[in-house]
Formats: C-alpha cells, structure tokens, sequence
C-alpha cells in the first residue's frame, strides 16, 4: 500500500526574495535519511516555509540544489514533481467546493488512475486515518471538525504513494487536546507508510515529540544544529539552540523515554495493584512518573501490565540516575544506538554480574514492598530512547 520513501538531500540551499537585501535561506545543508521525519523548528521568519517551497519548487532556488532520490528537483517538471510531494499546510489545505472523498481522490486523478482504483484507495486511505467512509466520503469540508479536515489533508497528501511528505505547520490552528491526539496518530501512521517526512513547526516540544532529527533554524535561515531530540535536549550546539529548546530541557528529555527503556527495581513478589493513581504501566513516560513520583512524596510506584500483575518499582533514585547519565545513551548522528553505558550508580556492579544480578541484589535492599523501598536505591541502565531504538 505504502512503498515510496527517499531520501532528501539539502545541499547548499540559498534563496533571497527579489527586493530583500538579507536573504531567507542561507547556504542550507541537511539530508533526511528515507523514511526518517525530520522537524524543522525555528522562529517566525527564520525560512521554515521558504525551505519547504523551495524543496517542491513551489519558488526557485537562489543557489545551491535539492536532490530528491539523489535526483536533482531542478531535472524534474515542476508540476509533475509536485505530484511526487505530499504537502500539508495549516487550515486552507482543502478543496471547499470538493467533498472529502474527492479532495483525497485530487492526486490520483491527475495521475489518470481508473476510476476504480481512486475508489479503493479514497476508501483505504479514510479508513487508515480513521474516518468512515460510507459516512465522510461525501461531505464537504465545512462539515468536518478542525482535526478531521487536518486529517482528510494527510490522507490527500498520502494519495498516490509520494516519497516524501512535507508538512508546514499542519497542526498550528488546532487545539491543544486535539493536537495531542493529531500528533500520536500521525506517529501511528507513520509507523505504517514509512514516509520521508519534513515536519515544519515553531513549537520546540512538538518537533521533539515529533522528530528522528531535529533542525533548529535561526534569523535569516541558517541552520543552528541538526540532530537527534535528545542530543539537541543534552548537547545544544550553542545559546541560541540552548534557549530556544528552554530551561526545562532536562524535564523535557524525561518524555522522550518510557518506563520500558529503564530496568525496573524486581518487585520481590508484590502482590498485585488495583488499577487506580499510584500504578503505572511500560508505555507511561518518565516525565509523568516524575510528576506522580513527585506528588506521592517520592514513594516508589509499581509499574503493572494489564492484568494489575507488578512488573517493577520505580523511585526518584532511578529518574535521578538517568539524568545523571546525561545523554550518554542517546541515539548517534547516524541514527545507530549508542552502546550501553556502565551502570555507576549507588550500588557497584560486580564484574561480571548480569544486570538481573545486579537487579536482584538491589531488590534485597529496597524488600519487596513498594512502599518499604527508599528513593536512594535506584540504578538504571541504558535507557534506550525513541530516537535512539531501531524504528
Ligand atoms: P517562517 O516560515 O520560518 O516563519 P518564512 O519562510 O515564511 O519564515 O519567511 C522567511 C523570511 O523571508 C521572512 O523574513 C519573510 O519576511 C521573508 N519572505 C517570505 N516570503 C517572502 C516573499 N514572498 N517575498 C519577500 N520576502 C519573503
Ligand atoms: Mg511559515
């Protein structure tokens, strides 16, 4: 269903507008791996939309060249590249006078499909962002809430299989609660189609939310730092990218990781925990058992899985030792985890010992209930985080 991805090069990209004296993009170099998202995030008027018109050639290049597929987009016809580019963009993305289903169909008629074809894949494509077609495929775009029109303007960029994906502010004008969910179903998607994705935004925790890389433009287009969320949150290249990804980015690092990636304290035989505000499961992040960590005094939380079974402790001592290990088990450059660090925590592991030994040796010292354990036992190893786990 979904089989294109390429790879996006940037290579020495300059555009100055006619008139301007300073120009909007200035020598721009970045390539986006196929099938990676990379957000592009910087202030108002740093060339986010600019670079993104440039790369479909939506205005000319000023200097340098964009290669898509290691083919140069000054090759191509501009219109029949475009159709080879999905765009999204905030709110005027639909066709008004077009129902949903014809405004998803746009691409693939251009491109002569038959009509039967454009039928299956207007139907497959409502249903794969989560709208009935029998009911949505014949209404208009007024008769759509704000986040059911950004997602009929996904699955119209998605229509004819493109290879890449760009996507300018798409979630800008939606609430807060929708945008949430918006941003966890394109993930979702995305886990599916696979596509190379340049995802425009001004909100910092949406592109570390949102990115495999992170480009971080600053005035006048020049590129501040390309890299991974989290060695952008533990290694901002300079002031200007440490300001701008915030004081807190400590904090903000805890949501790039979940429970999963931390080895849990052994529960010893915890009996099983009702549902309810002290449990926690694998998927919640660190940042939210901080918080609840935090609000319960710093008493250790169960984590359960879906039977109330108590999979594991985690204490303040743990969050506290991921911190500490600052960033060294972040994903690389390249996009290849990092090795496992040492564990140095509070208990010294014996050479040798298995990390189970290690765990067991630690569960004696915190006893098997949850709340006899102290915030001080916690000894994490290699937390691998989204960006640094094979996707
Ligand atoms: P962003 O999307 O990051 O907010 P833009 O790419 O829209 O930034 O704009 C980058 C710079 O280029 C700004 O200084 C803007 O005023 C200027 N600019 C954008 N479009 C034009 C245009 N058509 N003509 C002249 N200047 C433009
Ligand atoms: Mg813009």
């Amino acid at each position: 269903m979904f089989a294109q991805a390429a790879e996006l090069e940037l290579r020495s990209v300059s555009k100055r507008y006619a008139g301007q004296r300073e120009p909007a993009i200035r020598e721009l170099s970045l390539t986006v791996p196929a099938g990676e998202v990379c957000v592009l995030v910087g202030p108002s008027g740093s060339g986010k939309t600019t670079a993104m018109r440039l790369i479909n050639r939506m205005i000319p290049l000023s200097g340098g060249d964009v290669l898509l597929g290691g083919r140069s987009v000054l090759e191509r016809e501009p219109r029949e590249l475009r159709r080879e580019i999905g765009y999204v963009i905030q709110q005027i993305g639909l066709f008004p006078h077009l129902t949903v289903g014809e405004n998803v169909a746009t691409v693939p008629r251009l491109l002569r499909w038959p009509k039967a074809r454009v039928a299956a894949r207007v139907r497959e494509l409502l249903q794969l962002i989560g709208l009935d077609p029998d009911e949505m495929a014949g209404r208009y775009p007024a008769q759509l809430s704000g986040g059911q029109r950004q997602r009929v303007g996904v699955a119209r960029a998605l229509a004819a299989d493109p290879p890449l994906m760009l996507m300018d502010e798409p979630f800008g004008a939606i609430d807060p609660i929708n945008r949430a969910h918006l941003q966890d179903e394109f993930l979702r998607l995305q886990a599916t189609v696979n596509k190379t994705v340049v995802f425009v935004t001004h909100d910092i925790d949406e592109a570390i939310k949102m990115g495999d890389r992170i480009a971080i433009l600053r005035e006048g287009g020049v590129l501040a730092q390309y890299d991974t969320p989290t060695n952008i949150l533990t290694h901002p290249a300079d002031d200007f990218v440490a300001q701008f990804v915030g004081a807190d980015r400590a904090l903000k690092r805890l949501s790039l990781t979940t429970l999963a990636d931390l080895q849990l304290i052994a529960p010893n035989g915890a009996p099983p925990q009702p549902a309810g505000e002290r449990t926690v499961t694998r998927e919640t992040t660190v940042h939210d058992a901080l918080s609840m960590l935090l609000a319960a005094g710093g008493k250790p939380l169960a984590v359960t899985n879906g039977n109330g079974t108590v999979e594991g402790l985690v204490t303040l001592g743990l969050v506290e030792q991921l911190l500490s290990e600052d960033g060294a088990a972040g994903g690389s450059a390249n996009g290849t985890p990092a090795s496992p660090p040492e564990a140095d925590g509070a208990i010294p592991r014996r050479p040798g010992a298995s990390p189970a030994e290690a765990d067991r040796a630690r569960a004696d010292g915190a006893g098997a209930n949850p709340a006899g354990a102290t915030a001080q036992d916690g000894l994490a190893h290699a937390p691998a985080t989204r960006d640094g786990s094979p996707r």
